[in-house]
């Protein structure tokens, strides 16, 4: 999971660790960055506001060599976290049940482009719910794609939940109405309006969203993307947050993306949380995002406490330890090079029948003749 990203982040961090940090080397190291980010679907804005965040960082600080490494990795760790903070959080569950509180059902309105899983998301919400003790209604207001009603009912017989629909071609906004009304009257605490993910145009999906919103008032609009579908799901978000302005979203085929951009991307680019993951194709198949779940798969757990910026910043350079006095010439050591140190030209002469041998060749054979020598001069020369 995730493996992408994670390894854009790991080369950052080694990348600088490596190089000498002036401004060309900082360069580089970012070039490379914003090409595996890229390649991890991270929108185009964020890989910027990443490089900038980290340029003016390690520019601005005084690190030594040896943190580099833990810096740059806190520095990403903070990006992310701070982007995942800004967006804010949305517990589901606690708004549905404050409203519960005053008597009126909780509407939400699932928006996204077709085969992202947004029906089978509104599916695994309605399950969760239910589990939470809460009562249901689903509106099928996606009148428009061959199907849409009939894939609903069937997860609602499933999931022994009631459903709201009319005819396909049937007004969306007035199936929505229906069912908030049938909610009121019924005293369910919550509606999830399913919508069309294509019409002819971009801008008739638009219209139709604004008029469901415009006739039923939703408390929340949820936006579906689909992790795998890369940066065509950030377009998505930005494009759905634009004209529907939606407060959250539900990235699906968490479980299968190697990637891991998207997420990132999402909330950047729309300052909107993402509130859960699908992570397979069963109902229970889906968990509340968490961030430091994400931080541990794009960095790994041990290694995120590193220490803070503010200790590892090396603001005074250390003190330098008083230079070494010159060493004082040494005498020539006892020790020579030479293994005929020692031994007098007499002594040479006087063993030389001793040595019928032509002159040493290698220093090996050298010393082992001087150790002779050396021998015969003080046990004296051996018996025949
Ligand atoms: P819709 O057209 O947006 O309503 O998409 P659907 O709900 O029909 O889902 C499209 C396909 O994606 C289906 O085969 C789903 O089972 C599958 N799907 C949805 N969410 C997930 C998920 O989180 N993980 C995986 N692996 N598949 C998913």
């Amino acid at each position: 999971m995730f493996d992408n990203l994670k390894k854009a982040f790991s080369n950052v961090s080694t990348g600088f660790s490596e190089k000498d940090l002036n401004e060309k080397d900082i360069e580089d190291v970012l070039f490379e960055l914003e090409i595996n980010l890229l390649e991890s679907d991270v929108a185009t804005e964020v890989i910027d506001s990443i490089k900038d965040s980290l340029k003016e960082k390690i520019i601005g600080s005084r690190v030594e060599k040896k943190n580099i490494q833990s810096f740059v990795k806190q520095s990403l760790i903070e990006f992310i976290s701070e982007t995942f903070d800004n967006a804010g959080h949305i517990d589901l569950v606690a708004r549905i049940n404050e409203k519960k509180s005053s008597n009126e059902p909780f509407i939400v309105v699932f928006v996204g482009i077709n085969g992202t899983g947004k029906t089978t998301s509104l599916a695994k919400v309605a399950n969760m719910l239910k589990n939470e003790k809460l009562s249901v209604v689903i509106a099928a207001a996606d009148t428009y794609r061959a199907g849409a009603i009939e894939q609903l009912r069937e997860h609602t017989n499933r999931l022994n939940l009631k459903i709201i629909a009319q005819n396909y071609g049937s007004d969306p906004a007035a199936v929505a109405k229906d069912a908030v009304l049938y909610a009121k009257s019924h005293k369910v605490d919550c509606v999830l309006v399913d919508t069309a993910g294509r019409m002819q145009t971009s801008s008739n999906l638009m219209e139709q969203i604004a008029k469901i919103t415009k006739v039923v008032k939703p408390d929340m609009k949820i936006f579906v993307g689909d992790s795998l579908a890369g940066n065509d799901t950030v377009n998505q978000a930005r494009e759905f947050h634009k004209q529907v302005n939606f407060e959250c979203s539900i990235l699906t085929k968490s479980d299968a993306d190697a990637r891991g951009g998207a997420a990132l991307s999402i909330v950047k680019v729309t300052s909107t949380p993402i509130i859960f993951v699908g992570i397979g194709q069963e109902y229970d198949d889906i968990v509340k995002f968490n961030k430091q779940t994400f931080l541990e798969n794009v960095f790994e757990s041990t290694d995120i406490d590193v220490p803070s910026i503010s200790e590892i910043k090396v603001s005074e350079p250390e003190p330098q330890p008083e230079p070494e006095p010159e060493p004082e010439p040494q005498p020539e050591s006892e020790e020579s090079d030479d293994p005929f140190n020692g031994i007098e030209t007499d002594d040479i002469n006087n063993y030389a029948d001793m040595y019928d041998i032509p002159p040493p060749e290698t220093d090996n054979e050298a010393k082992k003749l001087a150790n002779q020598i050396k021998k015969w001069i003080k046990d004296g020369r051996p018996k025949p």
